[in-house]
């Protein structure tokens, strides 16, 4: 049960004066996910995203044009509207010693603005100042009152992130009431922790930020700041690890073997494992010998060759008796990972399977037996294999590759099948460490650094589209010099012709020059024709591939080296770099065209500058991070709410390592959260909505 002590901030935010259904409607479309209750806690948690500073006075002379300026003015004259003209201005007169402004207020009452300006009145008025023919004005000052008044007032007000309809008025007065309502709490942070950071308590730094002195106490790197964050991360860090602990149990089995497989497997590879390749390898099967069961993400760029590292993981189960699925996002990648591995497969003696949804009758019914027999040891397929009544021997490895095509959702589905399975997740989004941490605080991550030796480096450009003609041109004699380029038309946006359009009329362009050389490849195709048109690429029957973006992440033609990427300017950053890491991968040098339409925005601009840059994923995660926040790399760009609420990772990142560290040793010393630092730590995870991570800690 929630303690006691949260129940004010667990209440409807209608119970704070000021709020009516109206605005608590306003209110819940601002701060929380559609579906979720609001709460007085979720006004706590709405920091302010910068602040008015009263107290920096400027002359009406000095005020410059479109600054926001706070000015001790004099009232003049009033200035209704005529009668001739009632939709004019309302216009109030007031002056200092350097000169004059109009205060111009639209339908204004005129009794109103009577009471609120008096003549001969001195008063402080803060909002834009405008320049027009030497004369300034300040169209709806954000504050006005009497200077002897005004000294009383908060001087320094906070600046709130706000939704059509709601004034910073009505916010302010409602987290006012949500502050005095905050108990204290008894301190969850570890006391070396604190002293170290220098954190205020929880309750003072929500003060601090909501009631900022100065704008210093808004800086991410205010201690304030950093302990919200701190407490954020930590009830994230602590969530996961119980959730961990949980998964783990001591339920998994032992999946030991002699190394036969495994050797045979070395020898019939056409090259050395690169000693990444050869560590991770080593942690995967040491997880796997373990009685814990393994849950490992396998993060390497595109093209630092992850599948050699699965395949070996497989092999290891074969040799330990029990079965292993390989999932991929789509049949292109299930069929190509198929292929690609039934001949070391064959070469070690392992059957592999290939099953997909295109399976049917009679094949399928084989194929099924196949697998519930135990005499398919391997099973590759896209993740409708988890949503189907297929029944396995003895699962004991799951592998799912390109983990961020795959939700949480299928994650669980995939949890539910076998024997609780050891599960290696494979990702080519170089997510950054603390992104890591943050979604998948729950798995120990091996790294796949570099690429295989001998890789050239992409040469990359970035050219305004006027520039087409000149690159179909080049293309032309490089395919004459037998490369292979793929083009991609991106996803349009809604207004303009679909896609499929785009990505049909550039191939029907590009037949004009090349013919039958060019092929195509979209979303809405079918399956064999997907395959068929990927085939008839890698093998070399089509010199030009024409792809929407489905070309597949993944997809490896090793003779493929120019990449051609229209309106490059749509794509994200980790985008761009999936892409054009389709090419580079043998031993050709390669090039990657970014083609934009201008004028570039500034982070489009930025973007395609890193591009040029940098080949380093996770160098260009980091950046992409830096660029826009963390919200698309998770996935929550969808719900339009970032995934920490308190913490910026771009700017808080240190203190997400120090709450792990922190979370494990918590549960290794109080694993039931029964010392006094327990007791709090539980209400930390209750004010986080962590409260599943509760239950977990209850039953087990
Ligand atoms: P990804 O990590 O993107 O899944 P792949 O596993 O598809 O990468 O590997 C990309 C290419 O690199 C494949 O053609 C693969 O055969 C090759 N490759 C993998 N490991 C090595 C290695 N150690 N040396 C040379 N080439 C390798
Ligand atoms: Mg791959």
């Amino acid at each position: 049960m929630r303690p006691t002590c949260l129940d004010p901030l667990f209440a409807a935010v209608t119970t704070l004066d000021g709020v009516g259904p109206k605005v608590a409607g306003l209110l819940q479309t601002l701060l929380v996910r559609s579906g979720q209750t609001l709460r007085v806690r979720d006004l706590l948690f709405h920091l302010p995203s910068g602040l008015i500073d009263r107290r920096r006075r400027e002359e009406v002379l000095s005020a410059s044009q479109g600054s926001i300026v706070t000015l001790t003015v004099r009232i003049d004259r009033h200035l209704p509207p005529g009668r001739a003209q009632p939709s004019a201005p309302y216009r109030v007169f007031a002056q200092d010693e350097t000169g004059e402004i109009a205060l111009t207020y639209f339908r204004a009452k005129p009794a109103w603005m009577e009471n609120l300006f008096p003549v001969g009145e001195t008063m402080l008025v803060s909002g834009k100042v405008e320049w027009f023919n030497g004369r300034a004005q300040m169209v709806h000052p954000d504050f006005a009152a009497p200077l002897a008044e005004a000294e009383n007032l908060s001087l320094v007000e906070p600046i709130y992130p706000l939704t059509a309809g709601l004034s910073g008025k009505v916010l302010r007065r409602a987290i006012g009431q949500a502050l005095e309502k905050t108990p204290d709490l008894s301190e969850w942070i570890e006391p070396g922790v604190v002293r170290k950071q220098t954190f205020p308590g929880f309750r003072r730094s929500l003060e601090r930020l909501h009631d900022p002195a100065d704008g210093a106490e808004l800086d991410p790197a205010s201690p304030p700041a950093r302990r919200l964050a701190y407490d954020e991360f930590l009830a994230n860090q602590l969530a996961l690890a119980l959730s961990r602990r949980k998964t783990r149990g001591a339920s998994g089995r032992r999946l030991e073997g002699d190394g036969r497989l495994l050797a045979r497997i070395k020898h019939a590879l056409p090259f050395d494992l690169t000693e990444a390749q050869a560590s991770a390898i080593c942690e995967i099967l040491a997880d796997m010998a373990k009685p814990e069961r393994m849950l490992r993400l396998l993060q390497g760029d595109v093209g630092a060759g992850k599948t050699v590292v699965a395949l070996m993981a497989m092999a290891r189960a074969a040799e330990a008796g029990v079965q292993s699925v390989l999932l991929a996002p789509t049949e292109i990648l299930a069929r190509q990972h198929a292929s690609g591995l039934s001949r070391f497969c064959e070469a070690a003696g392992i059957r592999l399977d290939i099953l997909t949804g295109r399976d049917t009758g009679r094949s399928r019914a084989d194929k099924l037996a196949r697998i519930e027999s135990g005499e398919t040891r391997i099973v590759v397929g896209t993740h409708a294999l988890f949503q189907e009544a297929v029944a396995y021997h003895d699962l004991g490895l799951v592998v799912v590759d390109e983990q961020h095509r795959f939700g949480v959702h299928q994650r669980i589905q995939l949890q539910e099948k076998g024997a609780r399975p050891d599960l290696l997740v494979m990702t080519a989004t170089p997510i950054p460490r603390t992104l890591v941490l943050a979604a998948f605080g729950d798995m120990d991550v091996s790294r796949l650094a570099g690429k295989p030796k001998g890789r050239k480096p992409i040469a990359t450009v970035a050219l305004a589209d006027e520039r087409l003609p000149d690159i179909v041109r080049r293309i032309g004699s490089a395919i004459e010099a037998g490369d292979r380029v793929y083009w991609v038309c991106p996803l349009v946006e809604e207004s303009e012709k679909s896609d499929l359009t785009a990505a049909e009329e550039r191939a029907s362009v590009l037949r004009q020059f090349f013919g039958e050389k060019v092929g195509l490849v979209h979303g809405r195709m079918k399956g064999e024709e997907k395959d068929a048109a990927m085939a008839a690429f890698k093998e070399g029957r089509t010199a030009i591939i024409v792809a929407t973006t489905v070309i597949e992440v993944g997809v490896d033609v090793p003779d493929a080296s120019i990449i051609v990427i229209e309106h490059a300017e749509r794509f994200g950053l980790s985008q761009l770099h999936q892409l054009r890491g389709r090419v580079g991968r043998g031993d050709k040098p390669s090039s990657c065209v970014l083609l934009y339409r201008p004028p570039l925005g500034e982070t489009a601009a930025a973007r395609l500058k890193i591009m040029r840059e940098t080949e380093d994923g996770f160098r260009i995660a980091e950046e992409d991070l830096k660029l826009r926040g963390e919200g698309d790399l998770l996935g929550t760009q969808q719900s339009g709410m970032p995934f920490f609420r308190l913490a910026k990772l771009e700017h808080h990142a240190d203190l997400m390592e120090v709450a792990r560290d922190d979370a494990r040793l918590i549960l290794a010393t109080d694993p039931d959260l029964k010392s006094e630092r327990g007791e709090a730590l539980r209400t930390l995870l209750y004010l986080f909505g962590k409260d599943e991570a509760i239950k977990l800690l209850r039953s087990g």
